[in-house]
């Protein structure tokens, strides 16, 4: 009772302190733009430099360090909250839009299918550039989202977040991510008709995502700004408990193209892009490749001239892709991504089929029941590089490995529980659907152990 008060009391404050949090989210801008923009006019660091010594150190560790890794962890906790009250990029979207020409959402926009394609496509390509590693990269992919947002911003919508709601590149990833969450906005709908028949004035809520407030039922869309809290003295910041959203929301609102993010982007892209680097079978393929090419007297694709916006070239520190590194890039990610994501949909099916008659929206509920995992190698991943720099810091890290793998234990159990609890609600047979469920999470996590330990 306590609590449900706490978060009525802080959905309020929020609501009554949009000029702080105004405040708060151009003081954000500045920081982004300066780590963005800075770095990129210096030259590149130096062996000794450190992450306390060197603007561009810090700033990669700002920004893959911290930032992205615990954004996403924030999703899992608050939902939301990070793109409704501190998200630069949403800020500035919604600024430009209150200034700009005000145009309709166009039907291409609406497309269901953009998390996905967004999300691959600048994963991919930030591998392309090496994103993680060069400011000048990092000022393309991010910087280049930001300007898009803007421009997005500008044109349509009268004051809302048409990028957000549709073509964020993370949008896909955070609305799957907020819905183990256990805070959400509630709407009591009982309070909503008593205040429509009451003759008293009700203000109009300026949602930003644009949230069909009456109806919302599930976390995905909301920015948690608290813009609408109380109103009509229906809606109120409340908990739930935790991936309630997944078993009981997702039966009807998962589809496609989530089942997509979550098997072939998330578990696929994602950890083919985390696993490049260090993956004997991508230097294999590209030695096999390389003395094919020069055994046949083919020369131009070891040409390593690209530029830097296309592939990484960065010849002063002996760090340039050649064309067959670009493809052989490529195609690792987009290869891993086929087998990962293939193999976890098989297993699916196995699962469902199992259970009773097969049928496709049961498909795409039990996907969602892998978010948990999904989520967690994704932390993992960008926390490598996390790991990374502090070493260079010389930080004891005897730590890492035995969180590694309670973090990936906990992620599974609660993956696993999930699918439990969603079987369960097809009074099917539950038990004898498991087993292809448990060797689909075992699966992920052999990929993992791939990575860290063999
Ligand atoms: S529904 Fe809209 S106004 Fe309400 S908290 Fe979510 S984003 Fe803000």
């Amino acid at each position: 009772m306590m609590m449900q008060s706490f978060l009525i009391r802080t959905g309020d404050w929020l609501r009554d302190h949009a000029r702080l949090i105004r405040l708060l989210q151009w003081l954000v801008v500045l920081v982004y733009g300066f780590l963005l923009i800075v770095p990129a006019c210096l030259p590149l660091p130096g062996d000794s430099a450190r992450i306390l010594n060197n603007l561009t150190l810090f700033a990669q560790f700002v920004f893959w360090g911290i930032w992205w890794p615990f954004v996403l962890l924030s999703m899992v906790l608050f939902g939301r909250l990070w793109c409704g009250v501190l998200c630069p990029e949403g800020a500035m979207s919604e600024w430009a839009a209150r200034r700009g020409l005000g145009r309709a959402i166009p039907r291409w926009m609406r497309w269901g299918g953009w998390p996905f394609v967004a999300f691959a496509m600048t994963t991919v390509y930030g591998q392309m550039v090496s994103v993680y590693q060069y400011p000048r990269a990092v000022l393309l992919v991010l910087g280049g989202s930001t300007v898009a947002a803007v421009a997005v911003g500008f044109v349509y919508t009268r004051g809302k977040r048409a990028w957000c709601r549709h073509l964020c590149p993370v949008n896909g990833v955070f609305a799957l991510l907020s819905k183990l969450s256990p805070l959400h906005y509630r709407v009591d709908e009982i309070a909503w008709k008593t205040s429509s028949a009451a003759v008293i004035p009700i203000r109009s809520v300026d949602c930003a995502p644009l949230m069909p407030l009456r109806h919302m039922k599930g976390n995905s869309g909301c920015h948690m700004c608290g813009r609408c809290s109380g109103h009509r003295e229906a809606i109120s910041l409340a908990s739930r408990p935790w991936g309630e959203e997944v078993v009981v929301q997702a039966a009807k609102d998962s589809g496609g193209w989530q089942s997509a993010l979550i098997l072939y982007g998330l578990l696929g892209i994602a950890i083919g892009a985390f696993h490049w680097t260090g993956s004997d079978v991508f230097v294999a393929v590209k030695l096999w490749l390389a003395d094919w090419l020069a055994n046949h007297s083919i020369l131009w694709p070891l040409d390593d001239g690209a530029p830097w916006w296309l592939l990484t070239h960065y010849p002063e520190v002996n760090d340039s892709f050649s064309w067959l590194d670009g493809a052989v890039l490529i195609g690792y990610i987009l290869g891993a991504a086929l087998l990962m994501g293939t193999v976890l949909g098989l297993l699916l099916a196995a699962s469902v089929r199992l259970a009773g008659p097969w049928r496709p929206q049961r498909f795409h509920h039990l996907a969602q029941s892998l978010i948990p995992l999904a989520g967690c190698g994704v932390f993992l991943g960008l926390s490598a590089l996390t790991v990374t720099l502090l070493k260079v810091e010389g930080v004891a890290l005897w730590w890492v490995m035995p969180l590694r793998v309670g973090l990936l234990a906990g992620a599974t159990l609660w993956s696993l529980n999930l699918g439990w609890r969603i079987v369960g609600g097809w009074q099917g047979r539950r038990v004898v659907a498991m087993p292809p469920l448990i060797l689909a999470l075992a699966w992920v996590d052999a990929s993992w152990w791939l990575m860290w330990w063999a």
